[in-house]
């Protein structure tokens, strides 16, 4: 007898549920659509936050020190 072939399942890494780790599962290694665009979007948002070196309302500090990080 042998087992039937399972899906391998792995942790989500935004939810932390048991996500499906098969080409089934376009959104491996995440469980759904959602959990991926909800981890890419923090990723995304928080790259754009360190990238993004204009401030709003930054005409005040056009004499300052361009490389303030
Ligand atoms: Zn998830």
């Amino acid at each position: 007898m042998t087992t039937t072939a399972k899906p391998r399942t792995v942790r989500c890494p935004a939810c932390g549920g048991p996500s499906e780790y098969s080409p089934a599962n376009a959104w491996r290694p995440f469980c759904c659509e959602r959990c991926k665009n909800h981890d890419f979007g923090a990723w995304a948002s928080e790259s754009y936050r360190v990238a993004d070196p204009a401030v709003p309302g930054g005409d005040a500090a056009e004499g300052d020190t361009l490389p303030r990080h």
